[in-house]
């Protein structure tokens, strides 16, 4: 079972460059195909194969003086990207063929692109070192936090650089086949809302459990009793210690919740998409707690590592979606719905939504989309 793991990239500024280059010569190379596959439809001309594109848009190009600097990049990036704009065209003739709205036709990129890709594919273009860091060619050692661990050797490695500017190593992984789960034919979307703590695609809502409630409330009362308490008093340490113990009992129940529920959720769907939390938190108000964001972040990292230790797949969605607004039927954008309105009316197809159920369903079409997506050129929903 193939997997990803993602990690967050600090390269130097000289490697920022010298990734910037490589960005660009595989979006050049990318372009180019594109380009001499629209000439060739339009011409009624077959459509050019892989190894011919591979040695007029590389190999001889970099002979000439307008593409002597694809040489900046490495040549197993250059041919990934003509293997990425043929998935995107797969892509999207299976969308033709089976009339669904996923995958729109492959367009041009461009350097104002807010996310930029390469990818290094065999393990002699790529090598992660003794020392922890990822030695890229053309690029050097770069500096990775191993926010996990990776459970074996990685068969590629896409190097992503965001709208913010963060980097990302995404490096795909055989996993142990002897924790995979059997199949399923279910894939759940999980809006993480306000009212609830997380609403699944298939209409189940999950509440904070009441015991986590009352221990809440609990730990509110006891600061409150700590902050009269008179400073350098043994009573202030005494209410200080059942602070603290509180804590400890609230954050141990809590862990205990999320473990349950993503276990359950992983075993039933085969994919599981989320929200970007950071995404989210730009569009969220005042309301929002920072403890129900601690809690969400841990609960997401422990769907993604359950996914990746059962085989299950697991997303998070990028775009800034405002899945509140947007019907997961038509996907016409409906406009804000204050936070009172529980159901509404979509204006362009007329389907009736529960607030947050359809939130998770624009999560999990949204989610398909990208994932399918994730070689491919930009894909949105047809709006
Ligand atoms: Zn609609």
């Amino acid at each position: 079972m193939l997997l990803r793991y993602r990690y967050r990239l600090y390269p130097t500024l000289s490697q920022q460059q010298a990734l910037a280059r490589t960005f660009g010569c595989a979006r050049t190379v990318y372009n180019d195909a594109l380009r001499v596959r629209k000439d060739a439809y339009a011409a009624g001309m077959p459509c050019p194969r892989i190894g011919d594109l591979s040695k007029s848009l590389i190999t001889e190009a970099k002979r000439t003086p307008a593409r002597e600097w694809l040489a900046d990049a490495p040549v197993g990036v250059l041919q990934q990207a003509l293997r990425d704009l043929d998935k995107a065209y797969r892509n999207f003739f299976a969308t033709l063929a089976n009339g669904g709205s996923n995958f729109g036709k492959p367009r041009f990129k461009s350097k104002r692109d807010g996310r930029q890709t390469a990818r290094y594919t065999r393990s002699d273009y790529f090598r992660v070192l003794p020392s922890g860091k990822l030695r890229l060619p053309k690029v050097g050692e770069v500096k990775v936090r191993w926010s996990r661990h990776l459970p074996s050797a990685p068969s590629s490695v896409t190097v992503i650089k965001d709208a913010a500017g963060r980097y990302f190593a995404s490096f795909v992984v055989q996993t142990d086949p002897s924790e995979v789960l059997p199949e399923v034919a279910h894939e759940a979307g999980i809006d993480l809302g306000l009212t609830h703590f997380a609403v699944l695609s298939d209409g189940r809502k999950v509440s904070s459990p009441k015991f986590l409630r009352r221990a809440e409330r609990k730990i509110r009362k006891a600061q409150q009793a700590l902050s009269r308490k008179e400073k350098g008093s043994s009573n202030r340490t005494k209410a200080r210690t059942r602070v603290a113990r509180l804590r400890a009992l609230a954050a141990n129940a809590r862990k205990d919740h999320h473990h349950k529920l993503s276990t359950q959720i992983i075993r039933e769907n085969q994919a599981v998409y989320v929200e970007n939390l950071s995404v989210k938190g730009l569009a969220r108000t005042r309301l929002s707690k920072s403890i129900q964001d601690a809690g969400w972040s841990m609960f997401v990292a422990m769907l993604e590592y359950k996914a990746a230790r059962y085989g299950r797949a697991f997303h998070r969605v990028d775009r800034w979606l405002p899945s509140s607004q947007t019907c997961h039927v038509c996907f016409v954008i409906d406009g804000p719905k204050p936070l009172n309105v529980r159901t509404w009316t979509c204006g362009a197809c007329g389907t009736e939504h529960d607030r947050d159920v359809n939130a998770a369903r624009v999560i999990l079409a949204a989610g398909r989309a990208e994932r399918q997506n994730a070689c491919g050129g930009a894909v949105r929903p047809a709006a």
